[in-house]
């Protein structure tokens, strides 16, 4: 019989705390949990917490250091507890009580009845925000002739729309009961159609849009723009955008301006140091991005819209390779790769850990130590400007110095400067 409890914190280090009005007290030696992940995630490690390390150590001259704490989750668990676990209660309970966490790329276990981990942690621990900034990195290769001019960091609600969607299936029981509702409030929906809700809620779209306007306040960002697809779905996605410029006139009124007023009372100029709340609709904001990116900071969005969004934004500044991500909710958050396992590559030291880096330097930033989180920005900016980087950029780049991932590792930490 396997054993259920195999984790222990580390005896040197202490708890990252919430406080009454949810900012962190974060001790200078915080215990952290992570997953290293699947496949190529142990190789990726290794390269990260390294680099990690050596920011902290470096901003701080040993006055903070992050107390690591392994647990498990995907294939690894599956090991150490000996029996098909992906997902062990006490890896949950972990980060509960260390409030911030990190983790590489888990296999998601194909076969009736698994639900992805990652979807899994998130609902579990409440993380209704998908946070990822997207930016350039100059001597990234990009299919844009100016992908410098992409700067954004984008807020996507985790927890509602189609990830609590409910569905039926075109024929079933269930789809036939609610296709009869409809009929008796009067709506046709064809017979033999599938259902699909999706449930978007004040509750959820304002403190989605609230962290998305305290980013740009504390952050001084010149926009916050809500994408929602209003014109079709009025009372999820249009309800979405009014809800938004609800809360900001509701909290914030002193700091920001909507665009509305900028045009009616100011003419058409943002008065001094207020941060302005616009709304696109979601199909316009593709084409706003390729060809305006520059008039876009901070962008709030409902599930389905930030998925394609944070993907497509990606894409402009050279691909998935190095997007970073986390998770964030009021009591918990997690960091994590947004790509996946890429299996073929598992220990051969050789794929690109720089999403995983990058991730980490916006969970020091969650957690106020942000001059070692721009160390990690600076180091790996300049390691891509030397041309150190690893085959995936390598195959795209003339002239590039291939290395492996434990040496791009080294790379950034050579140019923290
Ligand atoms: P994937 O692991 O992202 O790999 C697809 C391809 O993307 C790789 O073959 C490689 O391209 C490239 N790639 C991915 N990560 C890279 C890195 N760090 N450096 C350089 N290139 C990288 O996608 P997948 O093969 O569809 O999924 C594999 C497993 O990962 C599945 O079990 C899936 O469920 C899981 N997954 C997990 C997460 C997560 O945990 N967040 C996310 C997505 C997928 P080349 O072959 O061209 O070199």
């Amino acid at each position: 019989m396997a054993a259920k409890f195999v984790l222990e914190p580390p005896k040197k280090g202490d708890p990252i705390e919430v406080r009454q009005d949810l900012t962190l007290d974060v001790p200078d030696r915080p215990i952290v949990p992570f997953i290293e992940g699947d496949g190529t995630g142990p190789d990726i490690w290794r390269a990260s917490q390294a680099v990690f390390d050596a920011a902290v150590r470096k901003a701080y001259g040993g006055k903070r250091e992050i107390a690591w704490y392994e647990v498990f989750a995907g294939e690894k668990a599956n090991k150490v507890y000996g029996e098909a676990l992906w997902l062990p209660d006490e890896t949950v309970e972990a980060i509960r009580r260390y409030v911030v966490a990190i983790k590489g790329p888990l296999t998601t276990p194909i076969g009736g009845g698994f639900r992805s981990i990652n979807v899994t942690l998130r609902q579990v621990l409440d993380l209704y925000a998908c946070v990822r900034p997207v930016r350039y990195f100059q001597g990234v290769p990009s299919p844009m002739k100016r992908p410098e001019l992409l700067d954004v960091m984008i807020f996507r609600e985790n927890v509602e729309d189609v990830y609590a969607g409910i569905e039926w299936a075109a024929g079933s029981p269930e789809a036939n009961r609610v296709i009869a509702l409809c009929k008796e409030l009067g709506k046709t929906i064809r017979a033999e159609s599938g259902i699909g809700i999706k449930p978007m809620s004040a509750f959820g779209s304002k403190r989605l849009i609230r962290r998305g306007i305290l980013y740009a306040l504390e952050h001084g960002k010149a926009s916050v723009t809500l994408v929602h697809k209003g014109n079709i779905m009025k009372y999820t996605e249009g309800a979405f955008r009014g809800w938004g410029y609800e809360l900001a006139r509701d909290e914030f009124a002193d700091r920001v301006i909507s665009e509305d007023d900028v045009y009616k009372h100011h003419g058409g100029k943002v008065p001094a140091g207020k941060v302005l709340i616009k709304d696109r609709i979601a199909d316009s904001i593709f084409q706003q991005l390729l060809l305006r990116p520059d008039e876009y900071s901070v962008l709030c969005t409902p599930n389905l819209n930030g998925d394609y969004l944070s993907d497509a934004c990606a894409a402009q500044v050279g691909g998935l390779g190095i997007a970073p991500g986390g998770n964030i909710g009021d009591r918990a958050a997690v960091f994590e790769a947004t790509h996946g396992t890429a299996p073929k590559y598992a220990g051969l030291d050789k794929v690109n850990p720089g999403s995983v880096m990058l991730s980490g330097a916006l969970m020091l930033e969650h957690l106020g130590w942000s001059e070692a989180s721009a160390l990690i920005t600076r180091g790996m900016e300049r390691a891509i400007q030397a041309k150190t980087v690893t085959y995936d950029f390598a195959r795209q780049m003339e002239g590039a110095r291939e290395v492996k991932c434990s040496g791009f590792g080294s790379a950034v930490i050579e140019q923290m400067v």
